[in-house]
């Protein structure tokens, strides 16, 4: 391809994606393909010979179209939102087009400047204290993996790297029952071992915080047989119901044990740049070593972005940094944020953030995510008032989780009729050993008809189900 050619076919894509955009609600928003019918298209061998670049695109309109689930449909109310706002977008085109590797400073300059610059505006816009600092990471698993590597470290005085774990004991961390999956990954990686992480139970109602009298006593028992406790994960908005933990009663038991902190607010996060939600969900969170929070979820930046605070990167990098020949730089004192993270090469991501912010203001994303609340907070009412419904978790932020009439498996018919459907996209969870739906406003382009529309559609549905 010519780069005359890659112009043509580069304005061509730009107009493709306006108007998929503008087009999405008449889509249905989970791929209403069965399995294997996607791949039964493709030839089972690549082409020796060059096709044409119009062949391509028209296939990929014909095959992959219809196989994709829409996660920038306004309708979206499954999991978390993975929104891209515009603006993100054209940043990673950008980004896309320049194709730098910026794992240190002196490959990328801008690079690292910006993104230091971008985590220092996002520390403000979260309320956090000078002096934190951070690194753009790819996902909010990489940042707890690394947050727990350094809890490993540490509790090994930084032997564990060296000398391997064995000898070292029962190393221990602890969180509550609700967080997400990628805290067990980071611990079967990291050589914890799932039985190692001890998951307490929360305290009932309000916003399902860890047990904090539960889980002195666990570190007391552990301490006791001689296991070695190496840090505490917390929760603000967890996966299923959006549980969120009391930070500072947290913070008091890891100072008394003298243990490192790290706290999960991969999506509930984005929401602490509105003050008012702070006092609920936010208070003490300077005292934690490590925070990580997705601007790639509810702030509306393109994955990948998921930004970790650290308050003193010593610890980290102590844990991280390694540094070879080829990749010393001589010069001026620098930072090189591959040394703070996993992987080494890195792409600019803090580009989008730098993008998306100065094109919304932090007032036009706080907009967004009080109406994301409120809304949510509303179509909670219109279920509830649906005949033989019940609320099972009342909104936590803009999450909260309902049951239809009848049993475990009428819930997972429904949730099953309702994205055939199309109109709108739902998933399961389970609370408390029964199942439930969980529904979640987020998608950066919905509106108020949007949220509203679904529970018309959950209602009319669930009337023609046996
Ligand atoms: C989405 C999410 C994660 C995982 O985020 P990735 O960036 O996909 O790794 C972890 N914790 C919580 C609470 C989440 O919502």
């Amino acid at each position: 391809m010519n780069w005359d050619e890659f112009a043509h076919w580069g304005k061509h894509i730009a107009d493709w994606a306006a108007d998929y955009h503008t087009t999405l609600r008449d889509r249905p928003v989970r791929a209403q393909t069965a399995p294997g019918a996607i791949a039964a298209q493709l030839p089972p061998a690549p082409p020796e010979t060059p096709e044409a670049m119009d062949a391509i695109m028209a296939d990929f309109e014909r095959i992959v179209m219809p196989g994709m689930t829409h996660w920038q449909h306004p309708r979206f109310f499954a999991y978390f939102p993975a929104n891209a706002a515009p603006p993100s977008m054209l940043a990673e085109m950008l980004v896309t087009t320049i194709a730098a590797q910026c794992m240190l400073w002196q490959t990328s300059p801008a690079a690292t400047e910006v993104e230091g610059a971008m985590i220092d505006w996002l520390r403000q816009a979260l309320g956090l204290p000078e002096g934190v600092s951070g690194v753009i990471q790819d996902s909010a698993s990489s940042a707890t993996l690394s947050a727990v590597l350094t809890m490993r470290e540490r509790a090994t005085q930084w032997r564990g790297n060296r000398e391997g774990l064995s000898g070292m004991g029962r190393l221990r961390i602890y969180c509550s029952d609700q967080v997400h999956s990628s805290i067990d990954r980071a611990c079967w990686v990291a050589g914890i071992g799932q039985e190692n992480l001890v998951k307490i139970g929360t305290v009932p109602g309000g916003n399902y915080a860890l047990d904090t009298d539960a889980l002195r006593k666990r570190i007391a028992e552990d301490r006791a047989a001689g296991h070695v406790p190496a840090g505490i994960i917390a929760i603000t908005g967890g996966t299923g119901i959006g549980a969120s933990d009391v930070l500072a009663e947290v913070l008091e038991v890891a100072r008394a044990e003298n243990l490192y902190t790290h706290l999960d607010a991969a999506w509930a996060g984005s929401a602490m740049i509105c003050p008012e939600y702070r006092e609920a969900f936010w208070q003490g969170v300077e005292g934690f070593d490590s925070i990580v929070f997705n601007p790639h979820k509810w702030l509306g930046a393109q994955f990948d972005c998921s930004v970790q605070f650290l308050k003193d990167p010593t610890q980290q990098l102590n844990t991280l940094k390694i540094e070879p020949e080829y990749l010393k730089t001589s010069g001026d004192a620098v930072t090189n944020y591959s040394e703070w993270t996993i992987p080494l090469g890195r792409r600019f991501r803090a580009l989008k953030l730098w993008f998306l912010i100065r094109a919304y203001g932090l007032d036009g994303l706080r907009t967004r995510i009080r109406n994301h609340v409120a809304w949510a907070g509303e179509v909670c009412e219109a279920i509830r008032a649906l005949e033989g419904f019940e609320i099972v978790t009342d909104p936590i932020l803009s999450i909260f989780s309902f049951c239809a009439p009848g049993d475990d498996a009428r819930q997972q018919r429904l949730v099953d009729a309702v994205n055939a459907d199309g109109r709108i996209y739902i998933t399961q969870g389970m609370h408390q050993g029964r199942k439930m739906i969980r529904f979640q406003v987020g998608q950066f382009d919905c509106t108020r008809d949007d949220v509203m529309l679904a529970a018309e559609v959950i209602r009319d549905i669930e009337r023609t189900l046996p």
